[in-house]
């Protein structure tokens, strides 16, 4: 792999402390997550006590006070353990940059210190039954009463849905449709009004959980308001380039480690007489995702550069989120192919590492709301 110049030292020993902990704390739990269809809250826990959670966010909300490098290489890594479970993208990149970047100082000094430990983990609410592209037409409403709101409504698909503690939840204040009523709100999902529904079955990122909310007479006091009544669609337009090149972060680092796994597999499958490897095909094969993960890795590291230096725009962010995400399904494809028949055999990884790709050009917006944020720039 060419060198990637954006890591330094300090990086370099953060990943290799990030690797020791997940051989301990997370290789051994992948498959008993898939089976129960949900991270252990102990790993979240033993993520907060080796500093893993909320790298970016200042100290003194009990963050680390690092770089969004610090981020990218818990979501490179966590992928190149073959899962992607644990939605460190939801708790670290989003919800505790929400509250971080708008929320008021009690909410602040109240759950970031507590999503530092891992004591709380975060869900961010968006999508509902209804509407997930077009998200000016949410219809949970948040109807203005004395110290603060009541929310009504129901979201689905949310990540970390059934684990979560605290939620920022997309409402609309008042009766104007459109982006300029819709508001965002710190909840913590104990309140009463705030239930959580059935875990969803999925087709893959199975040890992910993803669940249905419903909020009925759910009261939320003004300072848990995030910012400005009637803003939270600018925030959200804000916030969204950082979770889709989170998400491009984690499927670049998953097609590297099913190209990996691929590679050793051909090596030692033989068929007429010889390697797997030693057929042109394979080889070719193999040559073209090198090559592509060779310029992903490029751009990427361009990417993520940009993001430290706030300079990646939506267009760039969104870009990066198509091209990655494509690139992992392809990836995965081709590398199954490689493993004939065993690749669609549960016991081998490759089959769960396609399974886990299918999302990723569906959520945080989908390949085709991608194109259209793309196409406005153009
Ligand atoms: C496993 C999983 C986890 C998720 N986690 C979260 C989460 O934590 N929080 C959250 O809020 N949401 C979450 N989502 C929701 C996800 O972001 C939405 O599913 C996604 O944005 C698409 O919305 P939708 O499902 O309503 O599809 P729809 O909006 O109904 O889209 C259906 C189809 O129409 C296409 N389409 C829609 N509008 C356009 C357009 N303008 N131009 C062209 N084509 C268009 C879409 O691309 C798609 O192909 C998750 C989803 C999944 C599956």
């Amino acid at each position: 792999m060419l060198t990637r110049s954006i890591y330094t030292e300090e990086h370099h020993q953060f990943r290799e402390s990030v690797q020791r902990m997940y051989a301990r704390e997370l290789q051994p739990y992948v498959e008993q997550w898939e089976t129960e269809g949900i991270v252990s809250r102990d790993f979240w826990r033993a993520c907060g006590d080796n500093g893993m959670l909320l790298p970016d966010i200042p100290e003194q909300y009990g963050g680390c006070g690092l770089d969004f490098k610090f981020n990218a290489i818990i979501l490179e890594e966590t992928a190149l353990a073959g899962t992607t479970g644990p939605a460190f993208g939801v708790h670290n990149d989003i919800v505790a940059h929400y509250i971080n970047n708008y929320g008021s100082e009690a909410v602040k000094q109240h759950w970031l210190p507590r999503m530092a430990t891992g004591e709380a983990i975060g869900a961010i609410c968006m999508s509902e039954p209804g509407t997930g592209s077009d998200l000016k037409n949410i219809r949970t409403r948040a109807t203005p009463v004395d110290g603060g709101y009541v929310l009504n409504g129901s979201k689905t698909f949310i990540t970390n849905g059934i684990n979560a503690d605290v939620a920022v939840i997309a409402a609309r204040v008042g009766d104007d449709s459109g982006a300029r009523s819709i508001s965002l709100f710190v909840c913590g999902c104990d309140q009463p009004g705030f239930t959580k529904g059935r875990k969803l079955d999925k087709v893959g990122n199975r040890s992910s959980d993803t669940a249905e909310l419903f909020f009925e007479d759910l009261f939320i006091p003004t300072e848990n308001l995030l910012g400005k009544q009637g803003e939270g669609f600018i925030y959200m337009m804000k916030e969204l380039p950082q979770e889709r090149l989170s998400i491009a972060i984690s499927c670049q680092a998953a097609a590297q480690h099913a190209y990996d796994i691929a590679v050793a597999y051909v090596k030692e499958r033989q068929a007429f007489g010889k390697a797997v490897f030693d057929f042109q095909n394979t080889r070719f094969v193999l040559a073209n995702i090198k090559t592509q993960l060779q310029v992903g890795w490029q751009h990427l590291d361009a990417c993520i550069q940009a993001l430290v230096n706030k300079q990646l725009s939506t267009d760039e962010a969104a870009a990066a989120k198509l091209w990655h995400s494509e690139l992992r399904c392809k990836v995965v494809d081709d590398c199954l192919q490689l493993f004939g028949g065993y690749g669609y055999i549960e016991e081998y990884e490759i089959a769960r590492l396609w399974r886990d790709a299918r999302v990723m050009r569906l959520y945080g917006g989908t390949s085709e709301i991608m194109k259209d944020l793309i196409s406005r720039s153009i």
